[in-house]
């Protein structure tokens, strides 16, 4: 037995319906019911030749061009391409030029991301850049409608297209849940019939390999708009307890420079904690998944009316806060990954009226993911036409 849809064959993933006389697939079974050994159907939705282009407010920078004009290389050598770009350099923007001359040609073009918020703000973008185009959104709230003239949808709604997209766009490739999960590998797989693009700003090693053996193509951007290089984390080793007193200093210093700071801790637990404490020299609460008023708070510290927020790893993607600095308190523990500290770290200097800043990662020890996130960002910042000098700063 075998499931078309997530290749399950392990016999324990099938139950018996004793009433159809046939055994499902328990794997998927979040995605709906198929049956052992049922066919996939087509979903094939009709499309027709376009004429239409993308506006943006801000023109492409020559970095963004030459990207966009080496993708347009590679997808007439018909490979998927790997686009690594730093964080804020601007990915989206170049890959609008593909989906303008994939719909044009008249086929399907999907954008599939790991998060539903990130989803409802590409839906807008893409509306604004394609004002011709009906760009629709799928994903939890949204599944009224299925077809558009471009669809973005979350990685999980992908099940709903089997075989539909003859450009699939995957951002945030190293971003939960899709990361490693096979099963969401697996429909998305089966919802591309043509080429993909994969978005990141970390690239697993598989990947990595995959672009030297020449299996797949390599498109890089490590040059933000303004052309700043991306700040390189300060390293401060100290014992647990004395994390927080750094902190303290660090944040009496932005203070006093009217920067706020993001602080980045392991757990829920921890970000109250930390905020309960903090609160008492500081304007500064906490974010977390768990935080209801999570739009009102950000809100809030956008108008500055918090020095800090205090937050879980929930907030390392997609935020952009103008001039903002971060610290990460235990950056040795475990949910600090390297893709997860080069998000947090990109944070900083995303705004080209202040394209730079600090961020400072606070530690009892210095882990493998620490130093590959240090070496990632020197990588990326040594590309960039002016001889930017980076140091390695640690301090015991
Ligand atoms: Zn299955």
């Amino acid at each position: 037995m075998e499931c078309k849809r997530c290749g399950n064959t392990e016999k324990s993933w099938f139950a018996y319906d004793p009433f159809h006389r046939n055994y499902y697939c328990r794997k998927c079974i979040a995605f709906g019911r198929i049956n052992a050994d049922e066919e996939l159907k087509e979903i094939h939705y009709e499309t027709s030749k376009r004429n239409c282009h993308y506006e943006l407010k801000y023109p492409l920078t020559s970095a963004q061009q030459q990207a966009a004009a080496k993708i347009r290389q590679l997808q007439n050598e018909k490979k998927d391409i790997l686009i690594y770009a730093a964080c804020g350099a601007g990915k989206t923007e170049i890959v609008m030029d593909s989906i303008m001359r994939y719909i044009n040609a008249g086929k399907k073009v999907g954008f599939a991301i790991s998060r539903r918020q990130v989803v409802l703000e590409i839906q807008e973008r893409m509306a604004q850049a394609f004002p011709m185009l009906h760009v629709i959104a799928v994903c939890e709230g949204h599944h009224e409608e299925s077809d558009g003239d471009l669809i973005i949808c979350t990685m999980h709604q992908l099940y709903r297209y089997v075989h539909t997209f003859d450009l699939l766009i995957m951002d945030e490739i190293d971003a939960f849940p899709y990361r490693g999960n096979q099963l969401l590998e697996t429909i998305a797989a089966h919802a591309c019939k043509g080429q993909r693009l994969y978005l990141t700003a970390t690239p697993d090693e598989k990947m990595l390999k995959q672009t030297e053996t020449g299996e797949l193509g390599i498109v890089e951007l490590f040059q933000r708009p303004h052309a700043h290089p991306l700040a390189t984390p300060r390293v401060i080793h100290t014992y647990a307890s004395m994390q927080l007193l750094y902190l303290v200093r660090f944040l009496f210093r932005c203070r006093k420079a009217e920067i706020q700071v993001l602080v980045f801790v392991p757990t829920i637990k921890d970000a109250k904690r930390y905020a309960r404490w903090l609160r008492l020299l500081f304007r500064c609460t906490d974010l977390t998944s768990q935080t209801d008023a999570k739009d009102q708070i950000l809100a809030d510290f956008h108008k500055h009316k918090y020095d800090c927020l205090i937050t879980t790893t929930v907030l390392e993607r997609g935020i952009t806060i103008k001039g903002i600095y971060v610290a990460v308190l235990h950056a040795d523990h475990i949910v600090f990954n390297e893709a997860s500290l080069i998000q947090i770290v990109g944070r900083v200097g995303r705004n080209i009226e202040m394209p730079s800043g600090e961020a400072i990662l606070l530690c009892q020890r210095m882990t493998s993911d620490i130093k590959r996130c240090i070496r990632a960002i020197q990588k990326m910042n040594e590309t960039l036409p002016q001889s930017h000098t980076v140091k390695l700063g640690v301090r015991r």
